[in-house]
């Protein structure tokens, strides 16, 4: 009796302890990722690294998955992933912004057991993007952090110091993860946020402002968004300036003759500022999505993707 009980103990916390688990579990062993990664017909002969290319739109575009300092701890079907997201995200991104600085088309993304930070883009050609080995084995799907370092590798990097805002080069980096999330957000809205209206109150700092701004603009003959990146790649001007930039940033668009600041207001005040940018899961839309389709509008209207 004794025992029947401490057994149905014992099987009510497994219950508790599989409840407070993700979904998805990462179950592989070191072992077995290391010997899945063996059997790989895009692996290398020096047995560290993966490499693709593909040509799309007539542009060749190559990765290298670097595992030199891989651990086992990201496994063959996330390299998969990660291989189907360049292909996916970086090409559309790369024909709206690349061709202005000349951005790499060939790109390592090294998986590394080393490094706090989830990931990060560098290198001498800014052509290198780091991940941490045990990221994607914490958080199994959270593939667009890749996306988010795209974005920064497509920019080469902006002129810091005389932005309006120093935030505008990581709000380009996530504009870029929201609007070419691998395979339309399907991972990225479960895992990740859109801040809305409350998250971020100031348009120093607001994603979703840009991706706002570019919905409500873009249209056969204008992308703000390309010209805001020129503009943030080459300012040369004093930060007074950045008042009269913006008022020729929104010439020919529906905010003509308006100020920033009034625009700011008009967003604010908009339900696009307040919708839930958060899927339930992997197979649902946020409401942000459901209610604007805001990714395909844009795809669709950009003169950038035509
Ligand atoms: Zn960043």
């Amino acid at each position: 009796m004794r025992k029947v009980k401490l057994l149905s103990k014992v099987l009510a916390l497994a219950f508790v302890l599989s409840a407070l688990m993700p979904l998805e579990v990462h179950a592989d062993s070191i072992a077995d990722n290391k010997a899945a990664l063996a059997k790989r017909p895009d692996l290398d002969e020096t047995g560290t690294k993966l490499k693709t290319s593909r040509t799309i739109d007539g542009i060749k575009y190559s990765l290298t998955i670097d595992l030199t300092k891989w651990s086992g701890y990201t496994n063959v079907e996330q390299f998969d992933h990660i291989e189907e997201l360049f292909y996916q995200a970086y090409p559309p991104m790369y024909v709206r912004f690349g061709d202005y600085k000349s951005a790499p088309t060939d790109i390592i993304i090294a998986v590394e057991d080393e490094g706090y930070e989830v990931a990060s883009a560098y290198g001498g050609g800014m052509n290198r993007i780091h991940i941490y080995d045990k990221w994607l084995d914490m958080h199994y799907d959270d593939f667009d952090a890749l996306t988010h370092e795209l974005g920064h590798i497509v920019s080469g990097g902006f002129q810091t110091k005389k932005l309006e805002f120093s935030k505008y080069e990581e709000v380009f980096a996530e504009y870029c993860r929201y609007i070419y999330a691998y395979k339309d957000g399907r991972y990225n809205d479960k895992n990740w946020e859109l801040p809305d209206i409350y998250a971020q109150k100031t348009r120093d700092k607001s994603i979703r402002f840009l991706v706002w701004l570019d919905m409500e603009t873009s249209s056969s003959n204008r992308d703000i968004i390309r010209d805001f990146f020129e503009v943030c790649c080459d300012v040369d001007f004093p930060q007074e300036e950045w008042v009269n930039v913006w008022k020729s940033l929104l010439k020919g668009t529906k905010f003509d003759g308006k100020t920033i600041d009034e625009v700011w207001k008009i967003y604010r005040d908009s339900d696009f500022s307040h919708y839930s940018s958060k899927a339930s899961d992997k197979d649902s839309k946020s409401e942000l999505i459901r209610k604007t389709d805001v990714r395909n509008f844009i795809k669709k209207n950009s003169y950038r993707f035509n």
